[in-house]
């Protein structure tokens, strides 16, 4: 190592710390779940992602091994050359008739999805028109795209109406999330169509955090919204999160898919996922579908965790989705909060720029079907004590 890459790496770490921005892993020794341990410490877990909780499901495993023992292990290279199995093939036709598309394209990670849809169409005679708070993946397709970049404020129908009436663009691309990754709020894509539709642009909504929990299908933000195909031309959903396995996909019409299949480099380059894991993704989208009572237990446990957080008056950001960020403001402030919370057996995320705005640093405080009443009231009292206990400088 030479001597200048040595202090360099010194003084970022040494720069992340004096910040408080310094990440650190859990390193959990027992499944994904509302309850997981770590280092032989249990904690009750409000930061996953596993909405539904089928994480863990016997379902998922047993279709997993199933798949396992027909295929194996490795997918052996990319899909374009000899990755591409039958597994892979079903899996994308479940996911087309599930939301209601012609086709959908499976990627390794919603990161990828969002670098290819956005890098295959746009180039530097086109524009991009973000939610000013995207998701990191959507912001840096738009950036790599080389379309000129333009981010509207949170939520702001007027902001991009004046952006989408002035742009002399070729072609316009609006992309959001349907469900804000660390804000839980929604995206209102009725009145986004209706804007794209107007203005000749292309709406994209990455559903990373709706699909498979809302809808009265599981269908995501663009069913609970009574929205189309033709409102919403391009539909992104992950596969780690309320799905519980990994990977992304992109569902649209015939030729969208085709076109990402030609031209999406972060499709194209890339090794596919193992078949093993797609038919245990298939079983997870069957038990989304079989079970719509995973959807009505966290509907519950979300109205049962604000109502309460409002009889305690912890003031909450404003969010009916299974993600309720409490804001903080300050990092060292959201780090003292997560391990007082981790000494009382609870496991929340302090997420901290650049994730989130300088100055609203926050605890991320997740609810899967999967926990208990009890478990919800527990974390409520506990986030209650820590208020009371530094209520003097709030
Ligand atoms: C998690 C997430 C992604 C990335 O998906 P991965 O499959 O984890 O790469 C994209 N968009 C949003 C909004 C997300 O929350």
């Amino acid at each position: 190592m030479t001597d200048s890459l040595t202090s360099f790496l010194a003084s970022k770490l040494a720069e992340r710390k004096e910040a408080h921005l310094y990440r650190r892993r859990l390193c959990l020794d027992s499944p994904q779940g509302p309850e997981v341990s770590e280092g032989g410490r249990r904690l009750v877990n409000f930061c996953s992602n596993d909405y539904l909780s089928p994480a863990a499901h016997p379902k998922l495993q047993e279709a997993f091994s199933q798949a396992a023992s027909q295929y194996g292990f490795g997918s052996g290279a990319s899909h374009l050359v000899c990755g591409h199995s039958a597994p892979h093939q079903q899996l994308e036709e479940a996911l087309a008739a599930f939301t209601g598309r012609a086709r959908a394209l499976v990627f390794s990670s919603g990161y990828s999805a969002n670098l290819g849809v956005i890098t295959s169409f746009l180039g530097r005679a086109d524009a991009i028109f973000e939610d000013r708070l995207n998701h990191a993946s959507l912001i840096d397709g738009g950036l790599l795209s080389g379309a000129a970049f333009e981010r509207f404020k949170h939520n702001d129908v007027g902001d991009l109406t004046a952006r989408l009436a002035k742009s002399t663009a070729r072609y316009k691309l609006v992309a959001v999330d349907g469900v804000f990754s660390m804000d839980g709020d929604r995206a209102p894509l009725v009145e986004l169509a209706e804007l794209s539709r107007a203005h000749n642009a292309w709406l994209m909504v990455d559903d990373a955090h709706g699909f498979g929990v809302l809808g009265p299908n599981g269908g995501g933000s663009t069913e609970s919204a009574g929205l189309t195909a033709q409102d919403v031309p391009i539909y992104m959903g992950t596969l780690g999160k309320a799905l519980g396995c990994a990977g992304a996909f992109i569902a649209g019409s015939e030729d969208l898919i085709e076109c990402l299949i030609q031209l999406a480099r972060s499709y194209i380059y890339t090794t596919a996922l193992p078949p093993a894991l797609a038919a245990a993704t298939c079983a997870a989208l069957a038990l989304v579908q079989q079970e719509p009572e995973r959807r009505q237990r966290l509907r519950g446990h979300i109205a049962h965790f604000t109502a309460g957080a409002k009889a305690r008056n912890l003031s909450l950001a404003p969010s009916q989705t299974a993600i309720q960020p409490l804001i903080l403001g300050d990092n060292a402030r959201a780090l003292a909060w997560q391990q007082a919370l981790a000494a009382r057996g609870f496991w929340v995320g302090a997420i901290r720029p650049p994730t989130v705005p300088v100055g609203s640093a926050r605890l991320r405080i997740t609810l899967t079907a999967g926990h208990s009443r009890s478990q919800i009231e527990s974390l409520l009292d506990a986030l209650a004590e820590l208020a009371h206990s530094e209520a003097p400088w709030i």
